[in-house]
């Protein structure tokens, strides 16, 4: 009984705080918050529709409640910038730009404030591209090497500050995947902030293809952009992990969340 009094002692100013400040611990949206588009490539290679496929699953059911709206497209060719600009964000998953209409619609789009979460491939460049803005925008240089095949590997938080990781654990095993190394890294851009890399004590890090040393940033943000690149994206087990998903889940929420409109998580 003694124990039961000081606890309701203990207990009752909180409840009287919480009530002169008339919070609430959760806020109900009564309407969308945001609608966000996503772009994939049905014709890109099989590893990479596979994972499309369950990424649009996993985005799918975060829409459960209405609490957004997410739209999907195969392509860009019908959307100037008038109208991305009334998405909160765009997910490319393994779905690159190649027509300049386009590109320069995104160009505009990202230049103005909008949100972008990329894949994998999404980020895929190399000499032929020929797109210089977006290796500024990515922040980096074109693609360099890959392990092959697609493997688990010990991946590292370089910082566990930012929102996006820190609810991580400093380390973990990300599920099976081809992972892009980039030359020069985003590493060595001022305007990037490295936030996931492959641990170097993945080094050699392959079994045909094999990645023998070298800085290895795997998610990252262009600070100059409301932008994150994600490398994961190659085959059917991109989202076997709580982990991993949890770091998706928290890339897709800090993105939308500095939309230049307002946090729509705080309407
Ligand atoms: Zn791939």
């Amino acid at each position: 009984m003694k124990k039961l009094c000081i606890l309701l002692l203990c207990l009752f100013p909180c409840l009287n705080i919480a009530a002169q400040t008339e919070e609430y611990a959760a806020n109900y949206a009564s309407a969308p918050r945001f609608k966000a588009l996503v772009h994939y490539d049905p014709h890109a290679e099989e590893a990479h529709v596979q994972f499309d496929k369950q990424a649009m699953e996993f985005f799918r059911k975060l829409t459960y409640g209405e609490g957004w709206i997410m739209e999907t497209t195969t392509s860009l060719a019908d959307y100037p910038y008038e109208k991305l600009k009334d998405y909160s964000l765009i997910i490319s998953l393994n779905a690159a730009l190649a027509e300049p209409a386009q590109r320069a619609a995104f160009q505009k789009y990202m230049e103005n404030g909008g949100g972008w979460m990329g894949f994998h491939a999404s980020g895929y460049n190399d000499r032929r591209t020929q797109w210089p803005w977006f290796n500024e925008f990515l922040g980096c240089g074109p693609f360099y090497c890959n392990n092959w095949p697609p493997q688990p590997a010990l991946v590292e938080c370089d910082t566990q500050e930012h929102v996006v990781t820190r609810t991580l654990p400093q380390s973990f095993v990300a599920p099976a995947s081809e992972f892009y190394q980039w030359n020069p890294s985003p590493r060595k851009n001022p305007n990037v902030e490295v936030l996931l890399s492959i641990s170097q004590k993945m080094y050699p890090f392959g079994i045909k293809d094999v990645v023998k040393f070298g800085d290895f940033p795997i998610v990252w943000t262009n600070k100059k952009y409301r932008m994150i690149y994600l490398n994961m994206g190659h085959g059917d087990e991109g989202f076997i992990d709580a982990t991993q998903n949890l770091l998706f889940v928290n890339a897709f929420r800090w993105i939308v969340s500095r939309d230049p409109q307002g946090d729509p998580f705080k309407k």
